[in-house]
């Protein structure tokens, strides 16, 4: 049954009773713990169609994409916390020195509480679940609310989740701006936030009112360097994963999509020549791209193509279509360092390729910039790699590849600096929602009375 506001006479009856739940103990149990992980297993792979579907209706994303990039990463993901569960869950036994004798010292993960989730609408059921999850493992009880923006999957999952999970313990909240800040007055034990800095802003300022840890989880633009690659096949594999990473993911819609290409002056004609070749082998209908989300998204992307200097750096595609929401792949060639698509998050299928005299010249480039989710290089020069890492900070560093790093289990996915904080996937995510409780035990036996006053020098030297 969907969980509207008012349905208990205002969403402080729903919060209270979800803390209520998780106050009764039962979500602390691992059986409990893993349960909700089976049915999180179930409802997506039982449901896989409906996703599919709701997907399609939010995103025009096509079903192949959507088991890509949602329902396939996410079960292999559930799969992965409930294997390890028990494991994570465990004490941890710590090191205590000599003189504390006797004594143990564990490190006890436990739940934080109740816990908020803001999901965005651009991976609507990855960002919603793969959250949820860690904090189900977790021990927690929570409440999500599902952006707005992605009114199907939202439907889908207010629908599903008290069908498949505890219905007293996770609660789905639909709604806008408006329930989100409703949901904000309330005491919260952490909440993690996926969507823009300016919204970013207002959830931590009103998180501080009841001292509650946040997790932001935001945008930023996400550079490409393409080093001048000899050999024509790790030129073509480059391309392919550029497009992949570009425009074959939400059309752009995403995080860690590619923003903008740095590449050496004298490669920039041939990198272009073979976008353009592989995106029309690749793209051969309308359906295999996703649409932008809504009009508003429309009219942004298409101001970013506005003014004389940006518009004659378009080298190909430009068009786009009020009436399906669809732009056209895009390549612009070094478009002005001030127009708002070179200082702004594109978040869409525009892509501004940026020449520099020699690769070298990219981390100068970097360096002053915010740091971004995601930093990408394709390159076959060991010493590039190893300056770039060193001497650029960014969430992550992928190289010879693009936007995989976020189906890895095995290493922690967030931003740094103005693209957020707080990482997640995997174990990262029962981290995030686990305080590491210090238990201390010690003996009556052995008692040191140069520990106690009253105090002369020589204490001190014992
Ligand atoms: P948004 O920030 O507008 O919305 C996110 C959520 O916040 C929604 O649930 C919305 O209802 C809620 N919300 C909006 N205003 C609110 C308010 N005043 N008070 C409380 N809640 C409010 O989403 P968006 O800006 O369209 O998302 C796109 C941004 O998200 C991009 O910058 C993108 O890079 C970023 N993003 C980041 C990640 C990541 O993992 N780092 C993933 C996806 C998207």
């Amino acid at each position: 049954m969907e969980e509207k506001p008012g349905q208990y006479g205002s969403l402080g009856g729903l919060v209270a009773g979800v803390r209520e739940a998780y106050e009764s103990g039962r979500t602390k149990e691992v059986e409990w713990r893993q349960a909700q992980l089976r049915g999180l297993i179930r409802m997506v792979t039982e449901e896989e169609d409906a996703i599919f579907d709701a997907l399609h209706e939010d995103l025009g994303k096509h079903r192949v994409e959507s088991f890509r990039d949602e329902v396939g990463v996410l079960v292999k993901s559930l799969r992965n916390t409930l294997q390890n569960l028990k494991n994570w869950a465990a004490p941890e036994k710590a090191q205590v020195p000599l003189i504390s004798f006797p004594c143990k010292a564990l490190v006890v993960p436990e739940p934080v509480g109740v816990v908020l989730i803001f999901s965005c609408w651009n991976l609507p059921i990855g960002l919603a679940l793969e959250p949820l999850s860690g904090a189900l493992a977790a021990g927690n009880a929570v409440v999500l609310k599902p952006s707005e923006l992605a009114p199907s999957t939202a439907a889908f999952l207010a629908a599903n989740i008290p069908r498949y999970l505890d219905a007293k313990a996770v609660k789905i909240v639909q709604g806008g701006p408006e329930v989100g800040e409703e949901l904000m007055e309330h005491r919260w034990d952490k909440i993690l936030f996926t969507g823009n800095a300016r919204v970013g802003r207002i959830i931590m300022t009103k998180a501080a009112k009841h001292l509650t840890p946040v997790a932001l989880e935001l945008g930023s633009k996400c550079p490409c360097i393409v080093d001048f690659l000899y050999s024509k096949r790790d030129c073509q594999v480059a391309v392919n994963r550029i497009i992949g990473a570009k425009w074959s993911t939400c059309a752009g819609q995403a995080c860690i999509a590619i923003d903008y290409i740095l590449v050496e002056e004298r490669f920039a004609p041939i990198l272009i020549e073979l976008l353009k070749s592989t995106l029309k082998r690749f793209l051969t209908e309308p359906g295999f791209m996703a649409r932008i989300l809504n009009e508003k998204h429309f009219h942004r992307l298409r101001g970013l193509l506005e003014g004389h200097e940006v518009k004659s750096s378009i080298v190909h595609g430009g068009h786009a279509d009020l009436k399906t929401l669809r732009i056209e792949p895009t390549i612009l060639l070094n478009p002005p360092l001030d127009s708002d698509i070179m200082t702004e998050e594109i978040f869409g299928p525009l892509l501004p390729i940026i020449t520099v005299k020699k690769t070298e010249d990219c981390i100068a480039f970097l360096k002053p910039k915010p740091k971004p989710l995601a930093i990408y290089a394709f390159t076959n020069d060991e010493k590039l790699k190893q300056r770039i890492v060193a001497e650029t900070s960014s969430g992550s560093v992928t190289f010879n590849d693009a936007i995989v790093q976020y189906g890895l289990d095995s290493v922690p996915f967030g931003g740094i600096g103005q693209s957020g904080f707080g990482q997640y996937h995997g174990k990262y995510t029962f981290e995030l929602f686990s305080h590491r409780k210090t238990v201390l035990r010690r003996s009556l036996l052995l008692e040191f009375m140069f520990r106690y006053p009253p105090w002369d020098e020589h204490k001190m030297r014992m």
